[in-house]
């Protein structure tokens, strides 16, 4: 049980892990609190939002559609990895759904997965979800071939876990829109266990953190030659030598895996 955070304290969170904001003008008073209540929040719901190029996708869900007003989410992230901001409270996004997932969503409870739903918006034992989770709206077709670039993964990881780590919550209170309904398929092509792994090794580490890349020596490589090429700064080879605890910086065999530090 949590009271929703503040747009200050959201931004700030955003920011401080790491995320590219855009504060679409207007985002801090667009929301649906007069239409039921937001909060007290248990959650972070991830969509996709079945749009290709060329659709102005941060509009669409700052103002929703015909059939259905916005904002249609807390955030739209769009391709590039850009965390758009536009909607501050209730957002219609996440619909009715399972109580009982919601249940093992407060109690962080259940392994890699919650059980699978079997309520949706409008079945009859289902629970109000957009009073309880903030919700990112993903830029994907949703079609199983669009494909999710690194950097917009990396920002719905990171945007989810500047969420979590203000309430105190681990990755188990982040869950995709298809373990919410047994109508719905999205994130299409996002394994949810993945993403809550990736989710929980941010939360591991302080805030804003990346991990390491991780390079495997080639035949001819020097420390510096690998700190020029893959940090930019052969000096950074030292960088390289610490975290790895080689006591002898020439002493790299090919076929070795070294993680690298952050570029
Ligand atoms: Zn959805």
């Amino acid at each position: 049980m949590a009271t929703p955070l503040t747009a200050d304290r959201l931004v700030a969170a955003l920011r401080a892990e790491g995320c590219t904001v855009h504060e679409v003008p207007g985002w801090r008073s667009n929301n649906r609190n007069h239409k039921g209540k937001w909060g007290p929040v248990h959650g972070v719901m991830i969509h996709h939002t079945v749009t290709g190029p060329g659709v102005d996708v941060v509009g669409l869900i700052f103002r929703g559609h015909s059939t259905l007003p916005g904002p249609l989410a807390t955030g739209c992230i769009t391709k590039d990895g850009v965390v758009h901001l536009t909607g501050n409270g209730r957002a219609n996004h996440a619909g009715g759904g399972d109580g009982d997932v919601l249940q093992a969503v407060i109690g962080e409870s259940y392994k890699t997965r919650p059980a699978a739903p079997t309520e949706h918006d409008g079945s009859a034992g289902a629970v109000d979800g957009n009073a309880r989770f903030y919700g990112w709206e993903c830029e994907n077709k949703g079609d199983g071939k669009d494909p999710w670039p690194r950097v917009q993964y990396d920002a719905m990881v990171r945007a989810t876990a500047a969420i979590c780590r203000s309430h105190g919550w681990n990755a188990r209170s982040g869950i995709g829109h298809l373990e919410w309904s047994d109508w719905k398929v999205d994130p299409r092509g996002i394994d949810m266990a993945d993403f809550r792994r990736d989710v929980d090794e941010l939360l591991a580490h302080p805030a804003g953190w990346s991990p390491g890349a991780t390079y495997t020596v080639a035949r001819g490589d020097t420390l510096w030659s690998i700190a020029a090429s893959k940090l930019g700064n052969g000096n950074r080879w030292r960088e390289i030598a610490t975290q790895n605890g080689l006591k002898n910086p020439d002493d790299i065999t090919p076929g070795q895996k070294l993680t690298l530090p952050a570029k």
